[in-house]
């Protein structure tokens, strides 16, 4: 069990008297921590020569509060936001700290480059599929994938209070994707939305949108709030992982209180301010100001749901997702996705197969009441949609995985269970294959007009399917 600060009796709930300042740390400041002494050298070559590759960028509140330097390098926050060197295979690790020895900057960075994008920077077609155009133009900072929702990226909300070393939008932080993916346009974003009626969801994300001025926030959700013809967005939904990182952002930061109102304005207007909250270890919500963060958005009104993904050396354990679960349920917050691990960046390092992953989910949802059984995964974010895995079962003798579509780019396919064949090694939708013939419309290398994908021969009927 987590140690709860909220049951030490010295601490009085609701005193941040004495707000602290952001401090990020990087590559170029870490040294001059006072934990940097302790961190084995092994510990410290590695991260200086996988943060040449990947992003890295902590602060001092995750240093300070969430992670415990006596479990390091095992404890869970220390993994998740500090690079290790099996990150990098072998020869991409021994080619970089060679160069960096080096000291040849052209070949370091001509390296560097080369190295990421053998790193499938762009996974599940992401500039390539979503991407909606006007008049023929592509509107870069909106993604509209499923009907309902379409995914905002703010241009100044592209970054977080300290970066994932999973993450599967790391491209961005380190310059590969040129801020295509961002929007400063307020006007493009409600002419987007005034075109598409059916979209109910407007989902601020990023990076993480929290890391916005409240002021510039405002702007884009007045925009919203002002047009008479955007009265079918019903929902504003903000991804952000500031409820675990910074929490302070809503307690304490000279302008935490404005962004409150922001929800309080959006709700005034008869919509609801979904808080998509990145939780990935109980620890986020250990700490008093992480638990005071969550009473106070929660008391404008605002609702907040915990999603992550599983990750390996982080939560691969049953008994942190029940206990992240259950803590939060007791603090109001509403359990939503279990992701798989993304097929990007160092996914070798992190990734888990699919029959494992649904075994500690399986397990860890045995142990919550059913207030904590509103979570859905494991759920891969693939091409095609949001895969669900429901279980491995003995089909007419054959071993197969269960699964069915939250979402699909073909919404008919959404809840119909289908057969994968069973791959004890898999790690992602791709690697699977269909069960049965009457399984194949359910795999987009099958789809007629399968959109980059071999075009297949298969028509689509889900009939026999269903
Ligand atoms: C997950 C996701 C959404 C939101 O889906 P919900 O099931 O409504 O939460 C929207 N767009 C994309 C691209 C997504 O991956
Ligand atoms: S908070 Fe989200 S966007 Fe930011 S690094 Fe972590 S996973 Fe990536």
């Amino acid at each position: 069990m987590i140690q709860d600060k909220r049951t030490d009796p010295d601490f009085d709930l609701g005193s941040f008297d004495e707000p602290q300042r952001f401090k990020a740390v990087t590559r170029t400041n870490v040294a001059a921590t006072p934990e940097w002494e302790s961190l084995d050298p092994d510990l410290r070559e590695g991260l200086e020569v996988v943060s040449a590759v990947l992003p890295f960028r902590t602060n001092k509140y995750v240093m300070e509060e969430l992670i415990d330097w006596n479990a390091v390098p095992d404890d869970p926050i220390f993994r998740l936001t500090f690079p290790h060197r099996d990150m990098l295979s072998v020869e991409q690790f021994d080619r970089i700290k060679s160069l960096m020895a080096a000291g040849d900057k052209p070949q370091l960075d001509a390296a560097v480059r080369e190295i990421q994008l053998e790193l499938n920077p762009h996974p599940a077609g992401q500039m390539t599929h979503n991407v909606p155009t006007v008049n023929g133009e592509p509107v870069p900072g909106i993604q509209h994938k499923y009907d309902q929702t379409t995914l905002f990226f703010p241009a100044h909300g592209q970054t977080c209070h300290a970066y994932c070393t999973f993450c599967f939008r790391w491209a961005q932080f380190v310059g590969l994707d040129d801020m295509k993916f961002a929007n400063k346009d307020v006007d493009q974003l409600a002419g987007y939305l005034r075109e598409h009626p059916e979209i109910t969801d407007v989902l601020f994300t990023g990076g993480d949108p929290m890391v916005m001025k409240s002021k510039i926030f405002a702007r884009y959700i007045d925009r919203i709030l002002e047009d008479p013809d955007l009265a079918h967005v019903q929902t504003i939904r903000i991804g952000t992982k500031s409820v675990a990182y910074w929490p302070q952002r809503f307690v304490t930061d000279a302008d935490a209180e404005e962004m409150l109102d922001i929800f309080r304005r959006i709700i005034a207007s008869g919509r609801t301010v979904a808080i998509m909250g990145h939780y990935s270890h109980p620890v986020e919500l250990s700490t008093p100001i992480a638990q005071e963060a969550v009473r106070r958005i929660r008391g404008t009104g605002a609702n907040i749901r915990m999603q992550s993904p599983l990750i390996r050396h982080v939560n691969d354990d049953p008994e942190i997702w029940t206990e992240l679960w259950n803590t939060g349920v007791r603090l109001g917050c509403i359990p939503y996705y279990f992701f798989v691990e993304r097929d990007t960046g160092a996914r070798g390092y992190f990734e888990t197969p699919l029959e494992q992953c649904h075994q500690i989910f399986a397990e860890a949802f045995q142990k919550v009441s059913g207030l904590g059984r509103t979570v859905r995964g494991p759920s891969m974010s693939a091409f095609p949609g949001k895969v669900h895995i429901l279980g491995v079962r003995d089909v007419g003798g054959e071993k197969a995985f269960v699964l069915e579509y939250l979402q699909c780019r073909r919404g008919e396919l959404v809840r119909r269970p289908f057969f994968a064949k069973f791959d004890p090694k898999a790690t992602w939708f791709d690697m699977l294959e269909p069960l049965t013939d009457a399984d194949k419309p359910f795999f987009p290398g099958y789809w007629p007009d399968a959109m980059d994908e071999t075009p297949g021969t298969v028509p689509l009927t889900v009939g026999a399917a269903t």
